[in-house]
């Protein structure tokens, strides 16, 4: 199953009850914005999920409809999480799938942060 970008936010998705705390991660971090953990299954050294807590399906409704604070708030722990990961100087890959031709699977916004290696497979 891949994401409908014109769906409704399901509440049901494994990131919302993430945020719920019905599903156990190792908190990375976490501010009023934002939450990061470890990505279950891993392409990279170390591969972090940042969410932002807000109800949005992808970049799409989030670009479009999130707050200014919310927008800042996603984009500043992000660099946070990078920093506290020690990665400022020997960098890290942002990716966020958006939709069905991207290969989107959870319906909830997320940036994926790949680094610990120098990454293959680079498309652009
Ligand atoms: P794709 O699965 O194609 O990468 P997404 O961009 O939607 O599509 O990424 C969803 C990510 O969520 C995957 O990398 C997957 O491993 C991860 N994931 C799914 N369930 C969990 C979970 N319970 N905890 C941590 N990561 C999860």
């Amino acid at each position: 199953m891949t994401v409908d970008l014109q769906a409704l936010y399901d509440a049901d998705n494994i990131f919302a009850k993430i945020l719920r705390r019905e599903i156990p991660v190792e908190i990375i971090y976490e501010d009023d914005y934002a939450l990061a953990f470890p990505d279950i299954a891993p392409q990279a050294p170390i591969h972090v999920l940042i969410i932002p807590k807000g109800a949005y399906v992808s970049s799409a409704d989030f670009g479009a409809s999130a707050s200014d604070a919310e927008i800042a708030g996603l984009a500043r722990a992000i660099t946070k999480v990078a920093e506290n990961l020690g990665l400022s100087h020997s960098g890290y890959r942002l990716i966020s799938n958006t939709g069905p031709d991207a290969g989107q699977e959870v319906p909830h916004y997320h940036v994926h942060l790949l680094a610990g290696a120098k990454l293959s497979a680079k498309l652009i």
